[in-house]
């Protein structure tokens, strides 16, 4: 018989048919029994998304305990990733959407004791829109705060429903002109301010998230224009300024990339203070 006359079942049928000593990531089931042609069609549904990993955190990717995934793929190129390793979907592992709502709904009752959620982040997170939607959605029917964490960069892959399920989005704003973008993430800057613009339409609250590089990202004047684009947004109720750090340097030697940050040094307390006071002084609360 020809291959091609196997009656394959659906990724959803696969569901029951898992082996029991399936590889997990972290407690959730990876989908390591769908053929390459069920993933295709799974990752156009939304039925299968390729993740990196996920963890619990506090205080950091939005209000409350979260349940942070981070997806694998990303159309940007930072300088300063400290996750390169999420940067190529293939290093990224297949996830049923019901698997990963399945552990979503086991946290609910931290979720609500702590004003909490899930942040989906990345890698970028629209680059699966199709799996993103449908694990935003999930959420939402369970009653937990949704976040996004995103470059912005692939906003246009974000339709008006999927928004419609997200309470807050952390937008990361690299740079605040062209030329330092481009330096910075290999990409352009526009679509990530018409995504800010699109997202304060909608009345979707938001977070700009800044990393503050040394000799990179630290002109005062490429910062106030993003305090002045950030001010500009009806939408946004905070400005994080994230401070250069050196922790993904391990990862970049470790994937045999060459890492252009090896000699820089994170930002001085004062250099944090004077970029948080460009943003405060727009009337912006940053942190
Ligand atoms: S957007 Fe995030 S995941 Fe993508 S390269 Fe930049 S820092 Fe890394």
């Amino acid at each position: 018989m020809s291959v091609a006359l196997v009656e394959r079942p659906s990724p959803v049928e696969l569901v029951e048919t898992r082996p029991v000593h399936a590889r997990m990531l972290g407690g959730i089931p990876v989908a390591d029994h769908l053929s390459r042609g069920e993933l295709l069609i799974g990752q156009r549904t939304g039925e299968v998304g390729s993740v990196h990993s996920w963890e619990l955190v506090t205080a950091v990717d939005g209000p409350g305990t979260r349940m942070t995934t981070f997806l694998a793929g990303c159309p940007l190129r930072c300088l300063y990733c400290h996750n390169p390793d999420t940067m190529t979907a293939n290093r990224g592992v297949p996830v049923l959407a019901d698997d990963l709502l399945a552990r979503i709904r086991r946290y609910r009752g931290v979720f609500a004791a702590t004003g909490g959620g899930i942040t989906l982040s990345g890698g970028e997170v629209l680059q699966q829109p199709a799996y993103a939607r449908r694990i935003l959605r999930g959420a939402k029917e369970l009653g937990v705060h949704t976040a996004i964490d995103t470059s912005g960069f692939l906003g246009r892959n974000a339709d008006d429903d999927l928004l419609a399920d997200v309470d807050l989005v952390l937008l990361d704003v690299k740079a605040g002109d062209e030329p330092t973008y481009h330096r910075v993430t290999g990409r352009r800057l526009q679509p990530t301010l018409d995504f800010g613009r699109r997202l304060d339409a909608l009345g979707i609250e938001t977070w700009i998230r800044f990393v503050l590089v040394p000799g990179l990202t630290d002109d005062p004047a490429t910062i106030a224009s993003i305090a002045d684009y950030a001010a500009s947004l009806g939408c946004v109720t905070r400005v994080e300024v994230l401070p250069f750090h050196q922790m993904g340097r391990g990862k970049w030697a470790e994937l045999g990339l060459s890492y252009e940050l090896a000699e820089t040094a994170p930002p001085s307390a004062e250099l944090v203070a004077s970029t948080r006071a460009i943003f405060s002084s727009r009337g912006l609360t940053c942190f």
